[in-house]
């Protein structure tokens, strides 16, 4: 290889494991092969140095406005072009991801749940490289089907690639926690949200192939262009409702202040993720608290304000609040007061189980990943506690829905 080339090649690794901190090692890695070792003992050289030339490529990003004015008349020329631009773009940001799998700190890349999470990122890389090119309505309903085996096939990578950190978390010594690796918690970051942006993607374009019988009214593929956010949280509120009166017997009420009638195009299984997390986290606090108080506990208050360039959401509790000292631990993946449902689960069962788990507490997951989502299109979320009384919740919607996915 000539040495400009390789260079170039060395920097945009470089920069791809920038976010890791481990740049360094991953340019030497690649100058000398090794980085390959592992994917080598599995896979063929010739899948192996595919996928770490793709993983050179730089991912194109989409926006919400985007997908909408794609999406507006899905007639089979733009079905195409969709398909076309996901056999291109899937490979690119699965690479990306393979990449970062094989270079993780801490030996955690020779995890075996980490393990299996890459071989499903190498295996649905490996399919989209080897379909044909996307030419007509015939390659395309194909090239759907193969999403959607590849959608089905990476349900369960957040639970999994949890007992992979977990088995770490219980292997560092007890005065170290996950939650002080800071590189740990920018990679799952970036992997999550990476993760969000292919579902979001795959999803929109299976959404769009429905015909337009099954079709739902003011949807654009996943995008209800009419979507309420009043309407979303009260089903949010009913589904947490109920899981937390299943597990303690009793739930605290949650009242909504905002317009049903107001509305505002967004992907409203994003919205409904984010606020479920949410007020699970403010009825476990209420309920908690109030448990053996004579009187009823506080209701918890949601609002829903309609701005010009957000729409927010505020959960508002009096579950008795955070220490200020445990609020940077919020955002870091597997951080719980509560019993992990994780320290229990077999393992060889959790593949087995669906996507969000749906339990009160004890993934520590909850305002990570929601906070993903709320960034995903721009939006973001943010906590802030009054320790001895409660904690307000701010989710921001960004309304304009023109920013770009963020790639890590
Ligand atoms: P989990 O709910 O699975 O523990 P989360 O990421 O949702 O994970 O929350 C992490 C931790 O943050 C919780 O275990 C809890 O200690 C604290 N927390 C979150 N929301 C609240 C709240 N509204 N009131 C009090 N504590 C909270
Ligand atoms: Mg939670």
């Amino acid at each position: 290889m000539a040495a400009a080339p390789a260079l170039q090649q060395m920097a945009s690794l470089g920069r791809m494991a920038g976010a890791l901190g481990s740049s360094l090692r991953l340019a030497q890695a690649t100058a000398t092969g090794s980085q390959a070792v592992r994917l080598a003992d599995t896979f063929s050289k010739s899948l192996v140095d595919d996928i770490f030339a793709c993983a050179l490529k730089k991912q194109t990003g989409v926006s919400l406005k985007y997908m909408l004015d794609f999406g507006s008349k899905p007639i089979e020329r733009q079905l195409i072009l969709s398909a076309q631009f996901l056999h291109n773009e899937l490979p690119v940001r699965l690479s990306h991801r393979v990449a970062e799998l094989e270079n993780l700190p801490y030996g955690l890349s020779a995890k075996p749940h980490v393990l299996k999470v890459r071989d499903w990122y190498v295996e649905s890389f490996r399919e989209l490289r080897g379909f044909p090119k996307v030419r007509d309505a015939s390659d395309e309903l194909q090239f759907t089907r193969l999403l959607q085996h590849i959608y089905r096939r990476h349900t369960n990578v957040v639970p999994v690639m949890a007992m992979g950190v977990a088995e770490l978390k219980r292997e560092l010594s007890k005065s170290i926690g996950v939650e002080d690796l800071p590189d740990i918690h920018q990679f799952l970051d970036n992997f999550y949200m990476s993760r969000i942006g292919i579902r979001m993607l795959i999803g929109q374009h299976i959404a769009l192939h429905e015909p337009p019988v099954r079709r739902r009214e003011n949807h654009i593929g996943l995008i209800d262009t009419r979507c309420s956010p009043a309407g979303v949280c009260q089903d949010a509120i009913d589904d947490a409702r109920s899981i937390c009166m299943r597990e303690k017997g009793s739930a605290p009420e949650v009242t909504v202040y905002g317009d049903p009638s107001f509305t505002f195009p967004y992907v409203p299984s994003h919205l409904h993720h984010m606020v479920f997390e949410l007020v699970k986290n403010s009825l476990r606090a209420v309920h908690d608290r109030f448990e053996d108080a004579d009187d009823e506990p506080p209701p918890i208050r949601l609002v829903v304000a309609e701005g010009e360039e957000d729409v927010t959401i505020k959960v508002s509790d009096e579950g008795g609040g955070i220490p200020r000292s445990g609020l940077p631990k919020m955002w870091t993946y597997l951080y719980t007061t509560a019993k992990s449902p994780l320290d229990e689960m077999d393992r060889s069962n959790a593949t087995e189980g669906s996507d969000g788990p749906s339990v009160l507490a004890g993934y520590g997951y909850g305002l990570p990943i929601s906070r993903l989502y709320a960034r995903y299109f721009g939006g973001d979320l943010s906590i802030i506690s009054m320790e001895g009384y409660g904690t307000d919740a701010y989710l921001h919607l960004n309304r304009l829905g023109n920013v770009q996915e963020p790639l890590p």
